[in-house]
Order: structure tokens, then C-alpha cells, then sequence
């Protein structure tokens, strides 16, 4: 091939001379953050980015939920067997995504994995890099492990057809992923949910018995958090309703519906947009405008 001459040669030899030396500094890829903490008693939070799951401590064992992935499982494992010295015994899923529960495989040598039974089926469905729950329910499932006792619960279709409750009675925490966030708006144009299923879920949690909610992702929070949670969806819901039934478009929702109560939280900025968008969709699938 030709070597190029003249001007544009020179240009070439620039280019290169400038890219050089910022390749070589290009930073290596941070390494995760990931962390233990202790909630409450016996139970302890898992932190990896910005993913979280808890697990519980028993004198036999320990029941763990969401592995995260597959990495952050194995480091997860190391640390459970350096500080508390025992096998996890159960694994128990959140819900199907697989930002939550990749590399459940990591515990299947001492685990038995729980799931609810719609998660099951679209772990296998979508060929989910993680372990196939062997034991799954519908409606309540209590685990008993060294005198402790796990509820858990389905509380209807949400941010997923397979979204479970999974409460600590001793603890009075209840663990519940990506469909009450805290103190944030939901994620992004709320992919997989359910309308108006999942205000109704976040009802039915509501009336259970505890004092910490604690995500999947950002901070822990308390009942008062669930609730605001589901103000927040109503009100969403009902705005964008409005907007739709006023015959005006996305756009006109997009620009005019602000719920600036909710300002100070989480991604406010970011997914409301998103939000509206996800909500639109759902409301131009339910409803048929005038002719
Ligand atoms: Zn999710």
C-alpha cells in the first residue's frame, strides 16, 4: 500500500503523536465497590456498585438472597466463610433480572435456591447466567433455618411478575428489589411492570409487619418510604392519565407534568422523563381515544 505524502501525511503523524501518550494513561477499570454492613442483629447488607442484598446469619447457616454476579458472589462467599465461618444454606431471589441475581451458581454447592415460581420460569425462559431456583411458591413460603424464620411473600405483579417480600421477622426488615425504591423515582421507563398492579402491590406491603425496608439499590429506608413510594406511582399514574385523556401528546406530558413534590429525591431530573414515557405507553395500551 502506498504510504500517503504531503500535507495529509502530516496530519496522520499528528494524529498519532497526540493519541499516544493519552492511550498509554488510559486508567485501568475501577474496581468494584463492594462492602458488609450490619442492619440489625444477625442481618447484614451486601453492597456491590450499586447493587445491594442482604443476608441472615443463623446458628446453621446462612440464608443469603440476591448474588448480584458471578464475581460478586464469590467474593460475597469468601467473605461469609472468613467472618461467620458457615455454609450459606439457602439462596433466595429477589426477582428475575439478571442485574440482581446473576451468578447464583457460586452458592450451589451448600444452597438450596428459592424463587418464586413465575421467576423460575423466565430464569430458564431467558437463559439467566445464575443458578435455576429448585424450590419455588406462589403465594407464602416461611424458611426455618437454626431457630430463625424468613417470610416470604408475593405481593402481585410490580416491576416484574415475580417480585417477592422477603421479611425478617426478628429483624423487622423487610428486603424488597427495584419496586419501592427509597426516596427515588423508579427506574428509568419502567421496563417489565404492571399497571395499576403494582401500586396495589406496594399496598399489600404496606401491611406487613416492619420497620426497614431495605432496596436493592441506594439507602435503606422505613414503611414511610413504601408509602411515599406509592403516592409517587399514583400520582404519576394520574397526571399522565390526565395528559392522555385531555388528548394532548408525550411531549405535552413530558413538558407540562413536573410533580415537583417529589424534586428532592433520587434521579429526579434524570427519570422523570423516563418515567412519563414508561407510564405513556402503558396508558395508550389500556385506553381508546374518542374517534
Ligand atoms: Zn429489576
Amino acid at each position: 500500500m502506498a504510504r500517503p505524502t504531503g500535507p495529509f501525511a502530516a496530519i496522520l503523524l499528528l494524529s498519532a503523536s497526540m493519541l499516544a501518550p493519552a492511550a498509554a494513561q488510559a486508567p485501568a477499570p475501577a474496581a468494584p465497590t463492594r462492602a458488609i454492613t450490619q442492619i440489625t442483629g444477625d442481618l447484614y447488607r451486601f453492597q456491590n456498585n450499586f447493587h445491594y442484598s442482604v443476608f441472615y446469619v443463623t446458628p446453621e447457616g446462612v440464608i443469603a438472597t440476591d448474588p448480584i454476579n458471578a464475581d460478586a458472589a464469590r467474593w460475597l462467599k469468601d467473605e461469609i466463610a472468613k467472618r461467620f465461618n458457615r455454609p450459606v444454606r439457602y439462596l433466595v431471589y429477589s426477582h428475575d433480572h439478571a442485574d440482581h441475581i446473576s451468578g447464583g451458581e457460586v452458592f450451589a454447592d451448600t444452597a438450596v435456591v428459592v424463587a418464586h415460581e413465575n421467576a423460575r420460569r423466565t430464569i430458564i425462559a431467558e437463559r439467566r447466567p445464575t443458578a435455576v431456583p429448585a424450590v419455588t411458591f406462589t403465594d407464602r413460603m416461611t424458611l426455618v433455618l437454626g431457630g430463625r424464620t424468613v417470610e416470604l411473600s408475593y405481593v402481585g405483579r410490580n416491576h416484574s411478575d415475580n417480585s417477592i417480600v422477603i421479611r425478617f421477622p426478628a429483624e423487622r426488615v423487610a428486603f424488597a428489589v427495584d419496586f419501592i425504591p427509597v426516596k427515588s423515582l423508579a427506574f428509568r421507563a419502567l421496563p417489565d411492570s404492571y399497571w395499576p398492579d403494582w401500586i396495589d402491590s406496594i399496598r399489600r406491603v404496606e401491611q406487613m409487619d416492619f420497620d426497614i425496608l431495605a432496596p436493592g439499590r441506594g439507602p435503606l429506608g422505613s414503611k414511610a418510604d413504601a408509602v411515599a413510594s406509592r403516592e409517587y406511582l399514583s400520582d404519576l399514574w394520574t397526571e399522565v392519565v390526565a395528559v392522555a385523556r385531555a388528548g394532548r401528546t408525550l411531549d405535552d406530558a413530558k413538558q407540562s407534568i413536573k410533580l415537583a413534590k417529589y424534586q428532592g429525591w433520587g434521579q429526579y431530573e434524570q427519570f422523570l422523563p423516563l418515567n412519563i414515557e414508561g407510564m405513556w405507553r402503558h396508558v395508550a395500551n389500556q385506553r381508546v381515544p374518542n374517534p
